[in-house]
């Protein structure tokens, strides 16, 4: 977080406190340190994991934390992290980089998706207000208020 301090991808300015931390090498052959890790925003770490590959945007981590990103049209971005360049040693690599043995091969059932929603937000809201409502109508129906 510190290393970062912003979403990594290019142009976002979204705080690392409240980003999400994506492998670059994904977990289980990636290794969860600041080497292989970077904050993305939750919409750039949905945009990272579900639009990647070769027609989408990747990545490649550097162990000084500068990624270079290729997007789909195949310009290339390179991103630097901006708390290291308010104290350097932050961008010290952390250890191995390397991948830990071959990823597994793909399951031909393999069937990620970007998650879909099963009812609107606005739907959500309502119901979360409506269990809300619920449970303060059992409390005050079992303990009125004095007045
Ligand atoms: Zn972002």
């Amino acid at each position: 977080m510190f290393r970062d301090l912003t979403c990594r991808f290019p142009g976002c300015s979204h705080p690392a406190e409240k980003c999400d931390y994506d492998h670059t090498v994904p977990w289980p052959q990636g290794r969860t340190q600041a080497s292989d890790l970077k904050a993305y925003c939750r919409h750039h770490h949905l945009l990272k994991t579900f639009w990647g590959g070769p027609r989408g945007w990747n990545d490649v981590q550097h162990p000084d934390g500068t990624i270079e990103f290729t997007s789909p049209s195949g310009r290339r971005y390179t991103t630097t992290p901006l708390g290291a360049s308010f104290f350097p040693r932050l961008a010290t690599p952390t250890g191995d980089h390397q991948p830990r043995g071959a990823p597994p091969p793909d399951s031909p059932a393999k069937t990620w998706a970007m998650p879909r929603r099963r009812r609107s937000r606005a739907a959500d809201k309502a119901a979360r207000i409506a269990h809300e409502r619920a449970i303060n109508r059992a409390r005050t129906d079992a303990d009125p208020p004095p007045f």
